[in-house]
C-alpha cells in the first residue's frame, strides 16, 4: 500500500526496544503485575461463550424477523408460537432466502470497501486542519511490537457518500432503497462473510500467525474460536482485520443503512418523519465521531487488548449493522412523528451524551498522548503513576488520571455513550420495545466491559490500580455504580 506522511518503507510492525518514553528499562527493580488476557477459561466463560456461538445469529434474526413479519413487534411471534398459532418451520418458510443478486450487492460492497481501504491512501489529512489520518502507531501488544496502521477511514466514508449521493440524484444505477430492499437475503451473506472471517482468522492463527509472540491459545477451541488467537491478525503488511472489519464493511454501512431506510419511508408515505431524521442525525454524529477519530481508536480496548475472533469478525459483519440500525428499521414500520417537544429533549439528551462521551474520551487521548503535560479543566492534571511489564518481560511506566471526568467516575465515556444509545431509542416514541433492544444490549455491552477492562487492569497495574480505584471508586455513575 502506498503511504502518505513520509514513512515509505517503513515496516509496517516494530519492536519498541526503548520501553518507554520517558525512558525507564527493563532492569526495573520493582515487580509490576504481568499483562495480557486471561490464558485459562473457566466454566463460566466457556458456557456464556457457547450460549453466544449459538443463540446471537438467532437474536439478529429474531429481530429481523419479527419486523418483517410481525411489524415489529417482539413479543407477537413468541405468543403465537405458543399458542400454537404459528410454527418455527412456518416463520422460516415465509422469511425471505438467499439471493445472488444480494450476494453480488454485497460481495461489491466488501470489494469497494477493502479497494478504499487498501488502494486509495489517506490524503484528507493534508487539508483538513486538526484531523490525524495517514499511517499512524497503534499501542504496544503484550509481546511489546507496535504496528502501523493506514488511518483512511474518514476517507473511505466520504468517497462512499458522496458516491451514494451522486447515485440517489445523479446517476440512477440503484435504488437508494436498495439495502432495505434485500435486508434478510443480504443478512445471510454477511453471516456467510462473519463466519468465514472468524473462521479463517482461527486456521490462520495455527497455520500462518502474523506475529506469533502476541497469540494466546487458552487450549479451549471454543473460547479460542470465539475470543480469537492472534491479537493483530494481517494480510501483508498492511491489511489488518481488526480495523477494517470494524470500520469498514460495518461502521461505514451504518449510516448508509439509515439513510436507505430514510428513503424507503419517503417511497412509502411520501414523506419522511422527524424520529428518523433524528435517528440519522444522532447516529451519523457517532459514526463520524468513529471516523474523525480513526486514530484514536487505535487505542482503544478493541484493538489495544481484544483478540480476533468471532466476536469481533462476526460481530462487525453481522450484529452490527443488523442491531444498531434496528431504530430505523423500526421507523420505516411505524413511521413516528414526534411533538416537538419530544424531539427537541430527544436531540438535547443525544448531544449531550455525545459531549461527554466525546470530552471524557478526548481528555484520556490528551493526557496519554502529552504524558500529563496538559491542561483538563483549566489545571494541570493529577494522576497515579504506574508500573506494568509486557510479556517480553519489559516493564513499562504509565498513568492513571484521577482529575477531568476520569476524577468523576472511572468509565464516563461509557455513560454518556449510554445516553447517546437512549436517544436513539427515545426517538422512536414508546410504541413498542424492539427500538429498545439497543439501549438494553448496550447496558449489558458496557457494563460488561467495564468489568472485564478493570479486571485486565488489575492484573496489569496490581496494587497501582488499587490505589486508582481507591481514588475514584465509582464506574459509571458517582454515587451509585
Ligand atoms: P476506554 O477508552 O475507556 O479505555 C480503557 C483503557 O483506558 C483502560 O484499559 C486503560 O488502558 C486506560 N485507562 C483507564 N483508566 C484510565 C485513566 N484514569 N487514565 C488514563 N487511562 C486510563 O475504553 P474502550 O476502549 O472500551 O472504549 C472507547 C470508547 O468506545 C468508549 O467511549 C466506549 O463508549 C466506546 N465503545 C463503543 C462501543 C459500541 O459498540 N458502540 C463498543 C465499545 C466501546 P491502559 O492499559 O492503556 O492503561
Amino acid at each position: 500500500m502506498a503511504e502518505t506522511n513520509g514513512t515509505a518503507g517503513m515496516e509496517a510492525t516494530r519492536r519498541r526496544t526503548q520501553p518507554s518514553a520517558n525512558g525507564k528499562t527493563s532492569e526495573q527493580s520493582e515487580e509490576p503485575a504481568q499483562w495480557g488476557r486471561a490464558w485459562e477459561v473457566d466454566w463460566f466463560s466457556l458456557i456464556s461463550v457457547i450460549g453466544l456461538l449459538c443463540f446471537a445469529p438467532f437474536i439478529v434474526f429474531y429481530f429481523v424477523m419479527a419486523c418483517d413479519q410481525y411489524q415489529c413487534s417482539v413479543s407477537q411471534p413468541l405468543f403465537e408460537l405458543l399458542r400454537g398459532e404459528t410454527s418455527l418451520l412456518s416463520i422460516w418458510a415465509r422469511t425471505a432466502s438467499f439471493t445472488w443478486s444480494a450476494a453480488k450487492i454485497y460481495t461489491i460492497w466488501v470489494a469497494f470497501q477493502a479497494f478504499l481501504y487498501m488502494c486509495v491512501p489517506d490524503i484528507t489529512h493534508k487539508f483538513i486542519p486538526g484531523y490525524v489520518g495517514g499511517v499512524q502507531d497503534g499501542a504496544l501488544t503484550p509481546a511489546g511490537l507496535v504496528n502501523k496502521y493506514q488511518i483512511n477511514g474518514l476517507q473511505c466514508w466520504l468517497i462512499t457518500h458522496a458516491l451514494w449521493y451522486a447515485n440517489a440524484n445523479f446517476f440512477h444505477w440503484f435504488s437508494p432503497t436498495i439495502i432495505f430492499d434485500n435486508w434478510i437475503p443480504l443478512m445471510w451473506c454477511a453471516n456467510i462473510l462473519g463466519y468465514a472471517v472468524a473462521t479463517f482468522a482461527f486456521i490462520k492463527a495455527y497455520l500462518f500467525p502474523t506475529n506469533s509472540e502476541d497469540c494466546k491459545f487458552t487450549g479451549n477451541l471454543f473460547y479460542d474460536y470465539m475470543m480469537g488467537i492472534e491479537f493483530n491478525p494481517r494480510i501483508g503488511e498492511w491489511f489488518d482485520f481488526k480495523l477494517f472489519f470494524n470500520g469498514r464493511p460495518g461502521i461505514i454501512a451504518w449510516t448508509l443503512i439509515n439513510l436507505s431506510y430514510m428513503a424507503k419511508q419517503q417511497e412509502l408515505y411520501s414523506q419522511v418523519t422527524n424520529s428518523m431524521i433524528l435517528v440519522n442525525v444522532l447516529q451519523a454524529i457517532y459514526v463520524l465521531d468513529f471516523f474523525w477519530n480513526e486514530a484514536w481508536y487505535l487505542k482503544t480496548i478493541d484493538i489495544c487488548h481484544d483478540h480476533f475472533g468471532w466476536y469481533l469478525g462476526w460481530g462487525d459483519c453481522v450484529w452490527l449493522p443488523y442491531l444498531y440500525t434496528l431504530q430505523g428499521l423500526y421507523l420505516v414500520y411505524h413511521p413516528v412523528q414526534l411533538s416537538d417537544a419530544h424531539a427537541l429533549a430527544v436531540l438535547l439528551f443525544g448531544l449531550v451524551g455525545y459531549y461527554i462521551f466525546r470530552s471524557t474520551n478526548h481528555q484520556k487521548d490528551l493526557f496519554r498522548r502529552t504524558e500529563g503535560s496538559c491542561s483538563i479543566w483549566g489545571r494541570k492534571p493529577t494522576f497515579i503513576e504506574c508500573l506494568y511489564r509486557s510479556a517480553d518481560g519489559v516493564v513499562h511506566r504509565s498513568k492513571l488520571m484521577t482529575s477531568g471526568f476520569w476524577g468523576v467516575a472511572r468509565h464516563l465515556n461509557y455513560t454518556g455513550d449510554l445516553m447517546g444509545s437512549l436517544a436513539y431509542c427515545a426517538a422512536c416514541g414508546f410504541g413498542h420495545m424492539l427500538p429498545y433492544f439497543y439501549i438494553v444490549y448496550m447496558t449489558i455491552l458496557l457494563v460488561h466491559r467495564c468489568v472485564r477492562d478493570e479486571h485486565r487492569c488489575s492484573s496489569k497495574y496490581g496494587k497501582d490500580w488499587k490505589c486508582y480505584t481507591d481514588a475514584v471508586p465509582y464506574r459509571l455513575i458517582p454515587g451509585v455504580f
